[in-house]
């Protein structure tokens, strides 16, 4: 039996007479709680949110997808930006010492620690540079009104596999965390890596507040019949 479904304009009814299961297409399950709901068709601008745990299945916006195009575009180059700029410089003793990211995955990559410059290229710089490059792929061509990409299907299912490994804002995170500790030793300049890897994780943020992961699948299953 499925829910009901409150969009924020009017409370709709998504009754199924008694005994009736829908077809398994027609129903979408709450990411968070499992619960599933068959979803009336929900107005841009509006939202559906899951009776139970309150999490929004859907929030069709107008011009969405045009936005997160764009957005993972700045991303990328934000991204080049801050692998090649210097990130920080350090001053102590007379001596100063600039680093990039580059600098700091090549540090761990002599040795025992390989491994880690592995898992901090492909957290921090790799994987999220691969997603954004995966959602342009995707939504690039359904933002113009065309044809979805060929694989459009399985890069977008990979990017939503990756989201969770894009580690970018927890490095942001724990690089803040060690300027704190290391403030006190030496002088301490923030490079224009440091500033666009900001940059960087506040525009992730408002790419994932635009992104309706039921819309866009839904359109892909359309325009793939095209
Ligand atoms: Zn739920």
């Amino acid at each position: 039996m499925s829910d009901q479904v409150h969009t924020s304009e009017t409370s709709r009814s998504a009754a199924t007479p008694p005994g009736h299961f829908p077809p398994v297409e027609d129903l979408v399950a709450c990411p968070t709680c499992d619960a599933l709901y068959q979803l009336p068709d929900v107005p841009k601008g509006a939202r559906a949110r899951c009776l139970r745990c309150h999490t929004v299945l859907t929030a069709p916006r107008d011009g969405a997808m045009t936005r997160i195009v764009m957005l993972a575009g700045t991303s990328v180059i934000l991204m080049l930006a801050a692998i090649f700029f210097p990130f920080l410089e350090l001053t102590a003793a007379g001596i100063t010492q600039r680093s990039s990211i580059m600098d700091v995955v090549l540090v761990f990559a002599d040795g025992p620690f390989v491994g880690l410059a592995i898992a901090v290229g492909a957290l921090i710089v790799i994987l999220p540079l691969a997603r954004f490059l995966a959602l342009i792929y995707v939504l690039a061509p359904m933002a113009f009104g065309w044809r979805p990409a060929r694989v459009a299907v399985p890069v977008f299912r990979l990017a939503e596999r990756m989201k969770p490994w894009s580690m970018a804002e927890i490095f942001i995170v724990g690089v803040a965390v060690a300027l704190i500790k290391v403030a006190g030793l030496a002088h301490l300049s923030l490079g224009p890596a440091f500033w666009a890897f900001v940059a960087l994780v506040l525009i992730t943020a408002v790419k994932d507040t635009f992104m309706c992961r039921l819309t866009i699948w839904k359109t892909l299953e359309q325009r793939s019949q095209w």
